[in-house]
This record gives C-alpha cells, structure tokens and sequence, in this order.
C-alpha cells in the first residue's frame, strides 16, 4: 500500500502527518481521553506496545509539556466561551484562570490564550518489542512485554535510583496511575488466531498492570471482540470497579479492534502479583474464598458445582449479567460526532501535497523483506523463465 492511496483513503492518516503525530492512533487515544477523562491526576503512567510512539507523544504533551487535549481541552474551551458571552474576558483569546489541579501541578503560562499547566512527578515508560526514536520525558525500552524478564526491567525504569535488581519484589516502590496498551499483532487475516494472539498480548499487559497499579488506577487495553470476549471482562471485573468497552471514531466500524476501559483498580486483599503463575489461559485471578479477607468480589458455590461470582457493586448498574461468570461490559462509541469518520473517504484538493510519515519506522518487521528483494533485483526478484533466458 504506497503511502499516497493511504492517503487518499484515511482522514486520520493525513491529520496525524499534519499535526506532528507519529501514528494515526495518537486519535484513538484522544478521542478515549475525551470519553473518560483519562489523564485526570494522573502523573505516573505505562505504555505497552508503544512503537513508533503516537501514544508516548500524547502522555508527554499532556503530562510533560501540559497541553491540554481531549476533555480538559474541550471544558477549557467551554470556560473560554463562558467568559466571552459572560463579558468577563474582552476576547476568546483571553488568558483564562485554570483552577489548581487535584494532583498539585504548577500552572504555567505558556502562551496567549492557553495556560499549559505542567505536572510534578511525572514519570512515562514505553516499551515495545521494536525501537522507538527518543521523545520528551518518555524511558523507552525494547522488550517482549509476554517475557518476565520485562517486569525488573520496568520496574527499574520505573523507579531507576531505588530499584535494586536483585529485588524478588513485583511491585514498585511508587505504583503507576495508568496502564495503557495498544498492542497488536502482526495480523494474518485468519480471524480466530489473531484474536487468540491479541488476547495473550492482553493478558501479558494486564500481568504487568497487576504488578504496577495502585489502588483506584485505570488500565486501558486494546481488544480484539471474539466470541469470547465476555469471559475477558468477568475477570477484569474481578479487579476493577468499572469495566467499559469503547471504540474511538478514529478506529475503522470495519475493524474487531475496541478498548477495554477499567477503572478504579482493586485488588483482592491479599493479592500478591506473579509472574510465575501469569493469567491467562487456565490461570485465573484469586477468588475469595482462597482469601478470607477480601469483601468483594465473592462467589457461591451452588448445589449443580457451578461456580457463581458476584460482580455486583453500584457501578454495575451499565453492564449485562448472564449468570455465571459471564458479563457484558457497556459498550462505547466515543469522539465527538463532528470528528472525521475513520470510514469515510474524503475528497481532498487536487494541489495537495501528500506529507512524509513524522517519524518513519525504525527497525520494521518488513525491512529485511526490503533489502532480500532488492538484492534479488527488483519487485519480484529474477524469475524462473527470466533465469532460464538468460542462461540459454
Ligand atoms: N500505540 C502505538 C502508537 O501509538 O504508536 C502503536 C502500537 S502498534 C498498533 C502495535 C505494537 O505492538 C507494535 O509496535 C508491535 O511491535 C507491538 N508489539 C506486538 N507484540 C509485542 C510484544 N510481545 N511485546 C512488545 N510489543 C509488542
């Protein structure tokens, strides 16, 4: 696919070339953050499968450099107006009072018209299987996030001058707000193994969560929806107090791709995180009963040997129950409805100058395929009838 017919065909492809992002899911963030206001007091934060960086760019410009997207942006915008028609500031473009932040962040004037209010403590860790150009305020690591060797090298990132490597400890000294991971497999188009690869990819993210979030902390994930999906969210619901499916505009109605949204982490009393025992297949999370001190979630045992678990609490009011272990998480369209419909094609000016990439790819699996063909002389290399040709 050349770069000029991805352009004709995807909105968000060209906007995120025009507006600096490294990738077009720099929106499906955003358009997340606007929903869920994701990055409220949030200082400390985990990348998974972060490469080339769109996600990166957008924590360190709203965490790092203060700028203000999403919700905080659009009440920004709404307080401007208010303030206009109110005849309390003379222009739009007036600097405006923002109201000190529950997480202590300095408020610094940047420039007219905008107060970018930086945060203290800030600490960002990316990680990906691939290389990642560097980015303002971002440790980037190159790790298999399914690999526990991934935990003490996070860890470390995490807390570089307390952490001892010889630590047997999962858990940082500090634990991080948000997890968030937009991992993805390379996909094949055979639906049934690329939603069984990605389901392990967000196993492996929720491993590391487990073993970095504080209570109260939010983990967002990227979902492929199979017909099992359900049983995903049961067990997120075990931790945390509110499990929502989204799916940003940005990201194509044609696509299973939708992000798990969790909130409000709480681990069962108790609960230790390990990587010997990881969840995922065959491995679930503790029950209570293995736990005597944990309130919530519990389960009964009924007189059948079915297993029951309550995953009731006032938040639930949006999901399904089915019985059982089965929940159906509220599902989400988000990103405001005059935002471009990933779906759509667009016209575009015949002068446009289609952009380069912002930051191009830097080590891409399809590289040595590149290098092979053009060693093998061309698009296809030498034929077998070309060959015979030239040797008769
Ligand atoms: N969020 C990124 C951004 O905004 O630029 C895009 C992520 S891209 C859709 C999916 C990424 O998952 C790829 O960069 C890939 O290398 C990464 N990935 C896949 N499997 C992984 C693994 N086991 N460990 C770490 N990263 C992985």
């Amino acid at each position: 696919m050349g770069k000029s017919s991805k352009d004709k065909r995807d909105a968000y492809y060209r906007l995120a070339k025009e507006e600096g992002w490294r990738a077009r899911s720099a929106y499906k963030l955003l358009q997340l953050d606007e929903e869920f206001n994701l990055f409220e007091s949030v200082t400390r934060v985990v990348d998974l499968c972060a490469a080339p960086g769109s996600w990166s760019q957008v924590l360190s410009r709203v965490l790092i450099k203060g700028e203000k997207f999403g919700r905080a942006g659009w009440e920004q915008k709404q307080r401007e107006t208010r303030e206009y028609v109110l005849g309390l500031s003379k222009s739009k473009s007036k600097e405006v009072d923002v109201p000190a932040s529950e997480d202590g962040g300095a408020v610094q004037d940047v420039k007219e018209g905008e107060k970018k209010r930086q945060r203290d403590g800030v600490r960002i860790v990316a990680i990906d299987l691939q290389p990642m150009s560097p980015l303002e305020g971002v440790t980037t690591l190159r790790a298999d996030i399914t690999h526990p060797s991934t935990i003490p090298l996070m860890l470390k990132a995490l807390d570089p001058d307390i952490y001892d490597s010889t630590s047997t400890s999962p858990s940082p000294s500090a634990p991080v707000d948000l997890v968030i991971s937009d991992g993805a497999p390379d996909v094949t188009g055979l639906h049934d193994l690329d939603i069984y690869v990605q389901s392990q990819l967000l196993w492996a993210a929720l491993n590391l969560a487990l073993c970095v979030l504080k209570p109260g902390g939010k983990f967002v994930a990227k979902i492929f929806r199979g017909k099992d999906v359900d049983l995903l969210f049961a067990q997120l619901k075990l931790v945390f107090a509110r499990v929502r499916v989204a799916k940003p505009r940005s990201s194509r109605a044609s696509s299973i791709e939708a992000f798990v949204v969790c909130e409000g982490f709480r681990p069962p009393a108790g609960f230790k995180p390990s990587l010997e025992k990881p969840l995922g297949a065959g491995t679930t999370l503790p029950i209570p009963d293995e736990n005597p001190e944990a309130t919530k979630p519990s389960r009964t045992v009924r007189a059948d040997g079915a297993v029951e678990i309550d995953l009731g609490d006032e938040s639930d009011e949006e999901g399904i129950e089915e019985g059982g272990a089965r929940w159906i998480a509220p599902f989400l369209a988000c990103g405001d409805l005059s935002a471009y419909d990933s779906d759509a094609t667009y016209a575009l000016p015949k002068d446009r100058v289609s952009l380069d990439p912002v930051q191009p790819p830097t080590a891409p699996p399809y590289k040595r395929a590149l290098e092979m063909r053009k060693l093998a002389g061309g698009a296809y290399g030498k034929t077998k009838g070309q060959e015979r040709k030239e040797g008769s």
